[in-house]
């Protein structure tokens, strides 16, 4: 990026920044799909835009820069905005702009590392396409890469200005959220680390104390007052609910700076602490905060900083510290659990690893890979691998992709594989009307069906979110997982085999076949599971003799 002082400068009304919007349907990757000729555009607004287009320009990449005021004294909105490789890659950058240099120069530095990742990442998916599109003729759409950051100004006072910024970055269907907060010394423009705000290391262990309170509250509240939300089935479903919940938060709470690098000091005496998608819970809570009393941390404060926040220092008194609204003890007398239930998997005895399709998970070892969002132009890479090895996987695929890959889905049926219902664009069904649930499934299986003849026999929720309705209006049985190695977030394939490999028997593992990562990590974990004795079945393979019923969640395998 050129330095700001040789940009024009354009000065268009407000603001849009101040808010973090989700990105909306606009920007979703669906519609990258579009590939009709792009509409006229505003023409490049800078000079080097002009200069400078991207390394592949096609007749449709496009690069623009604009400033523009804020609500903000001082504080402009420098807006970055490409599109490139036909609009399978995009990118809107915002960040701010003051009157002072040295502010400037670090946000400035932070958007352009967001920047050159997108380009690094947006090449990297592209080269995928082609190549798909050179073997196969298709076109495929799960591969493009959508950059997204915005910024809020939190703190605004003549010796003082925070910002948050939140960067979402998506590839094909999965994003994930991050938002971190600056903080500046206005004057000299240094900036401020939030270790530099208090006088030594024990405020980690005192957010973390907090937080995990607080949370740890959340959890239990939620567990046995939104059964309607989470449908328990027993107590031990509930339990294992609970389970998961805790070590999230336990994990995301661990009093390390990078889990708090996120806290805004707000003008209503508070402090808010922002936790990243899935750092306590699941994606589908989204960025989770908690809200604490700024005189719970206050006394850990520097002096400076207290002066910077127009804090006033006093040692916490008990009553200023989140004072947990009791609980009401729920009862956790479990109900006597069916022994099936309870039941140990069988030994996993070293034996002849059966892959055949009619291996009996009754009888033998076994889990179940379940890969989610594709197909991608990584599938069929996959499926060579699953071939040569003879393990049979099961492939919750959404509808668009299917729409642009449908060789894929014929070759997954005709291989032997299990192919289920993702959904149309990866919606968050717990947000639609039934009708609007219903036709995101049939509308995926008429093309399965085109395809292979058959309907889905399996939903697999996006984001795993699913409430009564859901269940309901599905018509089929809903397959959660046991697992999950968070392949999105770490896209290293030792490290996801690593955590896949030591799956107990019964596990339906998730993993995404749109990284290619992923696909890199399972002859380790074909390998792992064959030393170990387990099968790699598809789900109905691992649930058999279990009829599922539509209208019931499934999360791993049982009985015995
Ligand atoms: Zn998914």
């Amino acid at each position: 990026m050129v330095a700001l002082f040789i940009m024009q400068v354009f000065f268009a009304g407000c603001a849009t920044s101040d808010v973090f919007p989700t990105p909306t349907a606009t920007k979703t990757p669906e519609a990258v799909n579009t590939l009709e000729p792009e509409a006229t555009h505003t023409p490049t607004l800078t000079p080097e835009a002009v200069s400078t287009p991207a390394p592949e320009a096609t007749a449709t990449a496009i690069h623009e820069e604009s400033l523009n005021t804020s609500k903000y004294d001082n504080v402009f909105v420098y807006t970055v905005e490409e599109k490139e490789n036909e609009g399978r890659s995009l990118l809107h950058v915002a960040y701010p702009v003051t009157e002072q240099g040295g502010i400037n120069a670090r946000l400035e530095e932070r958007a352009q590392e967001f920047i050159d990742e997108f380009h690094t990442i947006a090449a990297e998916q592209e080269a995928a396409y082609q190549t798909y599109l050179r073997d196969t003729g298709n076109r495929a759409i799960s591969s493009g890469a959508l950059y997204n950051q915005h910024f809020d100004v939190i703190v605004a006072n003549t010796s003082l200005i925070s910002f948050a910024i939140e960067q979402y970055r998506s590839l094909g269907n999965t994003g994930s959220t991050d938002v971190t907060v600056y903080f500046f010394d206005r004057i000299s423009g240094t900036e401020l680390t939030i270790s530099d705000l208090f006088v030594d290391e024990s405020y980690l262990t005192r957010l973390s104390t907090l937080t995990r309170e607080e949370l740890d509250r959340r959890a239990l509240i939620q567990a046995f007052t939104q059964t309607d939300e989470l449908d328990f089935s027993s107590n031990v479903a509930r339990q294992e609910w609970l389970h998961t919940q805790r070590e999230r938060i336990y994990n995301g709470t661990e009093p390390v700076e990078e889990n708090f690098d996120s806290i805004l000091f707000e003008d209503e005496g508070t402090v808010r602490v922002i936790f990243d998608r899935y750092q306590v819970g699941p994606g589908s809570d989204g960025v989770v905060e908690v809200t604490l009393p700024v005189a719970s941390i206050a006394d850990l404060l520097t002096p400076a900083a207290q002066e910077l926040l127009g804090i006033e220092a006093k040692a916490p008194t008990p009553a200023a510290l989140p004072s947990a609204t009791p609980v009401p003890t729920p009862t956790l007398t479990p109900t006597p659990i069916p022994d099936t239930q309870t039941a140990p998997p069988p030994p996993a005895q070293p034996q002849v690893v059966q892959t055949e399709s009619d291996v009996n998970c009754a009888e033998v070892p076994c889990v179940a890979l379940t890969f989610d969002d594709g197909p991608s132009v990584f599938t069929d890479g996959l499926l060579d691998l699953l071939k040569a090895r003879n393990v049979h996987a099961t492939f919750f695929v959404l509808g668009q992709s299917v729409r642009v890959q449908p060789e894929t889905i014929v070759r997954m049926k005709q291989e032997g594989h299990q192919i289920g219902n993702h959904t149309w664009d990866h919606s968050n069904l717990t947000m639609l009307p039934d009708a609007l649930i219903k036709e995101q499934i049939a509308q995926t299986d008429n093309l399965i069906i085109q395809l292979t003849g058959e309907p889905t026999q399996l939903l697999r929720p996006p984001y795993g979110a699913y409430d009564e309705y859901v269940l309901s209006a599905a018509q089929l049985p809903l397959i959660l997982w046991s697992v999950d190695p968070l392949d999105w977030k770490d896209r290293d394939a030792e490290v996801i085999a690593s955590r896949i490999s030591d799956a107990p028997v019964g596990s339906i593992i998730l993993v995404h076949d749109i990284h290619k990562t992923t696909v890199a990590a399972i002859p380790a974990v074909i390998d792992a599971f064959g030393n170990r004795g387990i099968s790699l079945v598809t789900v109905s393979q691992l649930l058999a003799p279990l009829t599922l019923v539509s209208g019931q969640a499934y999360r791993q395998r049982i009985a015995p």
